[in-house]
């Protein structure tokens, strides 16, 4: 399929941009363009997308938040698929008992749910407060922090494979672990939470706690991705040490490349400045890495996911 010819799916449910700015669409705000945005209104209309994406050996990406994501300045070719219909972003709530199945569109906001659950007082999703992105992105990243991640409330994700074969995985079976599982490649189109009935006050509580720690810890005002590394393990016990502390070990709070800047408040968090590339971000990312491996002795790996042209999902 030629993406500057929409009118390839012009049969199908699907809102489509041709030489869409994506990277504007990010939390970082910077970056290029892809080929085709394509934001279906159906399920079936995305699964026929895939379909004839597969066909004509199209590459496909989705695009949750854009909280975890530096698009390089290039763009990418191909489609990228938002899931930022109705369709996509609903949530329903089923109780038996105490226990609430919550089934999560992907393109559902975290921040909404957060505040969604904690005013319907259910416990179980706290730890996302402060955590922006879409549900889909989260369970891809398994998002989360010192007080827990998506895969501790996670009982189903369904899976479309890139081939248009929809399927819906039992969590437990999906090898979640550190910010990554098992799931292979393909589209998150919806998740199940398990969440407990609990007093609204005490999620409030939480939820509070939770988000004024960020507050205080992190640049939360500031463009980034979050963190930009993976905490490492400890080669000798396997416990996961802080890439923020090694960071500032090593010296390198503040510095900067172009508009990127090390934050002083949180050394695992790249900020950009006005006027900064995503060329600036990446060479920040790499001098941070020779850096740490150098002074430090340890190999450093990007936690915020990087898409270059010819880099197919
Ligand atoms: C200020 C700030 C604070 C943050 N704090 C934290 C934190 O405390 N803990 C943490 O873990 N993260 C944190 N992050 C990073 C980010 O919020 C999470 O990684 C979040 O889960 C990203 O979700 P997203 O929808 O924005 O994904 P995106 O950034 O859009 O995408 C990230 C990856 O997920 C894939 N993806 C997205 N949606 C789908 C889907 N439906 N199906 C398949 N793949 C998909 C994308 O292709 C990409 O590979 C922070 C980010 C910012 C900006």
């Amino acid at each position: 399929m030629n993406p500057s010819r929409s009118s390839l799916l012009g049969d199908l449910d699907i809102d489509v941009t041709l030489d869409a700015p994506i990277g504007a669409m990010t939390w970082y705000g910077i970056g290029g363009r892809a080929d085709m945005l394509a934001s279906p209104r159906t399920t079936e209309s995305l699964i026929e997308l895939v379909k004839r994406c597969r066909a004509n050996d199209t590459p496909v990406r989705v695009l949750g938040g854009g909280a975890n994501l530096l698009v390089d300045d290039g763009g990418v070719e191909g489609v990228v698929i938002k899931l930022d219909h109705e369709h996509f972003r609903r949530v329903r709530y089923t109780a038996t008992g105490d226990i609430t199945a919550a089934a999560t569109g992907a393109g559902a906001d975290l921040f909404r749910l957060v505040q969604d659950t904690r005013r319907r007082g259910l416990h179980g999703f706290e730890m996302m407060a402060g955590i922006p992105g879409t549900a889909g992105g989260a369970v891809r990243m398994n998002a989360g922090g010192a007080w827990g991640q998506m895969s501790d409330c996670l009982r189903t994700v369904t899976l479309l494979s890139l081939n248009g074969v929809a399927q819906t995985l039992n969590a437990a079976d999906l090898g979640f672990r550190y910010r990554g599982s098992d799931l292979s490649s393909g589209i998150i189109t919806e998740c199940t939470l398990e969440l407990r009935e609990e007093d609204p006050i005490r999620v409030r509580d939480r939820v509070m706690e939770i988000f004024q720690h960020k507050r205080s810890t992190q640049p939360m005002a500031d463009h980034s991705a979050g963190c930009a590394f993976r905490n490492p393990a400890d080669p000798e016990t396997g416990r996961h040490l802080s890439a923020g502390a090694i960071i500032d070990e090593a010296g390198l709070k503040g510095t900067r490349i172009g508009g990127a800047v090390v934050s002083e408040q949180h050394a695992n968090f790249i900020v950009t400045e006005p006027g900064a590339s995503a060329t600036d971000v990446r060479r920040l990312i790499d001098e941070i890495r020779t850096t740490v491996l150098e002074r430090m002795n340890v190999n450093l790996e990007p936690e915020v996911v990087i898409w270059k042209r010819s880099d197919v999902a």
